[in-house]
């Protein structure tokens, strides 16, 4: 269980959340047997994809955040609801990167740095949006404070972190983004800006043992932090057989009778891996759908 926390300063000026991810992060990196980078990137973008679901202010609302920069990783995709429970996938996860000159694992030189960071928000009614800013560094945070500026016209910060043992196993992951609220100046600015400069890492502030709630008032120190609400949140999938099924039936009726004739037709989620198998009467049947 992961945990998603979100707060406002007194002043009304500054938003914040905040979150531990690390059993979400460890569950996606099981399920997928990601390498450690791939973890990382997972990981990031899956905490960075749970704030954008759960700034929705629709209940069955969705939002998927896709980056791809060309690098050996393929495309990393994560979905949240609007409760900030995620799921997601690295199309190459196995990919290892040497790591980088600072000891850190190399997110950016997976994702690589020539593509877009797209964002669809699904609202549950009407059409959905869609926005799409370049790549600045791949290591996925910054990508996402790019989008916000560009796509949204909201000035943020985002931190992102994913702390992966030598054994593969996460040892803590979570992240931040704060945004400035229309009653902002240019002191709140150079004040949320001084803070930023000051602050710790999340793994590092995970790592110590704070709390979502804690690191907002540790990052906007100089900020009077109220707590505002906050959810547990994990690694969910939405995929069912009759979601499965449904897509069977709409690849149509010749190619739903190519596949009766194999002995077993199966499909597996990219997001859970999860196996849904049928048999060629199984097939048949969807046929008079
Ligand atoms: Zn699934």
């Amino acid at each position: 269980m992961g945990k998603i926390v979100r707060t406002i300063s007194t002043d009304g000026a500054v938003m914040m959340m905040a979150s531990d991810t690390t059993d979400i992060v460890a569950e996606a990196a099981g399920i997928h047997g990601t390498s450690k980078v791939c973890t990382a990137a997972l990981g990031r973008l899956l905490t960075g994809t749970s704030f954008l679901g759960y700034r929705l202010k629709e209940d069955n609302g969705s939002v998927t955040v896709r980056i791809n920069g060309k690098g050996p990783c393929g495309s990393v995709i994560a979905v949240s609801d609007s409760r900030g429970y995620v799921r997601g996938y690295v199309t190459d996860p196995k990919v290892e990167l040497p790591l980088k000159a600072n000891g850190k694992l190399d997110v950016g030189g997976a994702v690589g740095r020539n593509g877009f960071l797209t964002v669809m928000k699904d609202f549950g009614v009407g059409d959905p949006y869609t926005g799409q800013t370049a790549i600045v560094s791949g290591e996925i945070a910054e990508d996402i404070t790019a989008y916000m500026a560009e796509s949204e016209q909201i000035p943020s910060a985002c931190g992102l972190g994913v702390l992966v043992n030598t054994d593969k196993s996460v040892a803590c992951a979570g992240g931040y983004l704060i945004q400035l609220l229309p009653s902002a100046d240019e002191s709140t600015i150079t004040a949320v800006e001084e803070c930023l400069k000051k602050s710790k890492t999340p793994t590092a502030m995970l790592a110590e043992g704070m709390t979502p709630y804690d690191m907002c008032r540790s990052v906007l120190s100089s900020f009077d932090m109220e707590f505002l609400d906050e959810n547990d949140i994990y690694f969910r999938c939405s995929c069912s057989r009759d979601k499965v099924e449904k897509a069977l039936i709409s690849a149509g009726e010749e190619n739903l009778r190519d596949m009766a004739k194999d002995p077993e037709t199966s499909v597996t989620c990219q997001f859970c891996c999860k196996k849904y198998s049928f048999t060629p009467d199984e097939i048949l049947k969807l046929i008079e759908y």
